[in-house]
């Protein structure tokens, strides 16, 4: 295990002066992403400069650059995998050459909504500790991202050996996911049902089959059942042939679904869901993230005592299940990768990450490639020795 950690501070070092200027995807205003140079960001004592090798993107990252949430510009991309390329003054956690995930937020611990455990709510959480330059918002879709103390601290994990890049980028994602299982109170043996299966929706499905639930996942296109039944998720509905609700009722003697979990956007699928659910059931909503108003049926609150919950973000406590569930692969989410853009392409990678298509999964940008198509053992940018590690 030295000789292979010695030979990766080797490219590191050799193969790699950290160069003054960049590549980034920089958003600037509403569904306005350019390819701009821009400085490699310096460092100050205590923080970590990392060289990404895979962002992933997440619905959250398109909301923004679609709804122009945030102000302009920024340079997004928070589910970050790569390697240490250089540390600061007082830095002992970790050394340049050592490959690591970072998540973008961490929670102080001490406020009041640290004290009741609603960390997403915590005024430290919610301010970002990693950037690419600008305002700090993941800085993901860049060459160089710069972490500051806090989150090299707490929130930057080692890949172990033979796990790669691609698998680590899901820490992030799956800690969010976990955490909406949990919101959910599954208990074994209860029926839920996944609406969408995007990768999101094929992650929420998995963890429920890991509670002990019987799941049942649905959506419009086909060849996303086809990969929940590769998960072993076999009970699919075909939602562009049959009406979900229905479906499940049939499936439960007419009750409904003990759970339902709502993976698709908008607020369309809020009312067909909650009539899926059955009386004293839950439904979570865990991709509507947009502000806008809903009419719902309140007595299927009331009378029918069903629960409308929700889940957004992640959650510290639960961030060593997440690095256990992933860097163990009990999940194997490299699988959900279906296109890999370098970054001199990451604004086609935004755009079709934004308008999904029927064979489009995980989508994630590449700064440590070329775009030129690996082959096996080609020396891309100096990451060959780092994916040979891939096992
Ligand atoms: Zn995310
Ligand atoms: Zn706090």
């Amino acid at each position: 295990m030295a000789i292979a950690r010695t030979s990766t501070l080797a490219v590191e070092s050799a193969g790699h002066e950290i160069p003054s200027t960049m590549r980034a995807a920089v958003y600037r205003g509403v569904n306005d992403v350019r390819l701009e140079e821009v400085p490699v960001p310096e460092i100050g004592p205590g923080e970590i400069l990392v060289r990404v090798h895979t962002c992933g993107i997440c619905g959250t990252d398109l909301k923004k650059i679609a709804s122009g949430s945030h102000s302009a510009p920024r340079i997004f991309g928070h589910e970050t995998a790569g390697v240490v390329a250089k540390v600061g003054e007082d830095v002992r956690k970790f050394s340049a050459g050592e490959r690591v995930v970072v998540l973008h937020h961490i929670p102080c611990g001490e406020c009041y909504y640290c004290r009741h455990k609603t960390f997403a709510q915590c005024a430290t959480y919610k301010k970002v500790g990693c950037t690419a330059g600008f305002e700090p918002s993941g800085g993901g879709f860049a060459e160089y991202v710069r972490v500051m103390d806090w989150i090299v601290e707490k929130g930057t994990v080692r890949i172990p050996d033979g796990i790669s890049f691609e698998q680590a980028s899901f820490v992030e994602p799956v800690n969010t996911c976990i955490k909406g299982i949990e919101t959910l109170r599954l208990e074994a043996g209860e029926t839920v049902l996944v609406i969408g299966q995007g990768p999101i929706g094929l992650i929420l499905a998995n963890l429920a089959k890991r509670a002990g639930a019987r799941v049942i996942t649905s959506d419009l296109y086909p060849a996303r059942l086809t990969m929940a039944n590769s998960f072993g998720l076999k009970l699919t509905i075909d939602a562009s042939k049959a009406d979900a609700g229905q479906t499940v009722r049939e499936m439960t003697e007419g009750r409904g679904a003990d759970a339902v979990i709502l993976a698709v956007g908008g607020s369309g699928m809020i009312r067909p869901a909650m009539d899926a659910t059955r009386p004293g059931g839950r439904v979570l909503l865990f991709a509507q993230t947009v502000r806008g108003e809903v009419t719902i049926d309140p007595a299927a609150v009331c009378v029918d005592e069903k629960a409308l919950l929700g889940s957004y973000s992640a959650s510290v406590e639960l961030q060593e299940e997440s690095v256990r569930f992933v860097m163990n692969r009990e999940m194997d989410l490299e699988r959900l990768i279906s296109h890999r853009f370098p970054l001199q392409s990451g604004v086609e990678a935004l755009n079709l990450a934004a308008h999904p298509r029927p064979d489009s999964m995980k989508i994630v940008i590449q700064p440590g490639s070329t775009g030129v198509p690996r082959t096996p053992g080609s020396g891309v940018m100096g990451w060959s020795v780092l994916e040979g590690r891939q096992l």
